[in-house]
């Protein structure tokens, strides 16, 4: 099994048959550095974005940390990852992070031993020493949601260097959409 598996890129997956959507898994197996996908669910009060990327994007390197200097840097990139507020500026609404929950590919070989069976082995390895992806998944709760929300990426663009392209898919109570954001047009608005 693979434990990896982003929730909200499935129920887009699962809800649209668009030619987009199709595009988007293309897109996702690609693994293509430099590009990342933000997915976002926003019912009334209910915000919920995930963010994945090859962890090029993200650290700049996708093996293994060779040695405690790259142990370093990946807890500390790690921090801002964990820190939706410093990575997201919402506004239309006052919204407060409830969870964050990064799924990260260097913490995978803690877990080697539980991989069974020669080919499901095979194709971890073949994940993890050619490319990583960082999965993280943001919920926010907001009051006095307005009919519009804005989210704004310039910070994950700031934080990190290797981010060109943002793809976005997001979901509303009435509305399904999708953008690519760029380093210069950096901001999202929901409806
Ligand atoms: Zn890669």
């Amino acid at each position: 099994m693979n434990m990896k598996k982003p929730i909200l890129a499935l129920l887009f997956l699962a809800i649209t048959s668009t030619a987009f959507a199709k595009d988007e898994k293309t897109q996702h197996d690609a693994h293509e550095h430099g590009v990342a996908e933000i997915n976002i669910v926003w019912e009334k009060a209910d915000l919920n974005i995930e963010l994945l990327s090859p962890a090029f994007n993200i650290t700049g390197f996708e093996y293994q940390p060779a040695n405690h200097d790259q142990e370093e840097a990946i807890a500390k990139i790690e921090k801002k990852l964990n820190a939706p507020n410093e990575l997201f500026s919402i506004t239309g609404a006052a919204c407060k992070t409830v969870k964050t929950k990064l799924e990260s590919p260097f913490e995978e070989h803690a877990d080697h031993e539980k991989h069974e069976g020669k080919e499901e082995h095979k194709d971890h390895e073949h994940e993890s020493s050619t490319h990583s992806e960082y999965a993280i998944n943001y919920e926010f709760s907001c009051d006095n949601s307005k009919s519009e929300l804005s989210i704004d990426t310039a910070n994950v663009f700031k934080h990190f260097p290797n981010m060109e392209k943002i793809k976005v898919q997001w979901l509303s109570a009435t509305k399904q959409s999708s953008a690519v954001l760029t380093k210069k047009s950096n901001t999202i608005t929901l409806n």
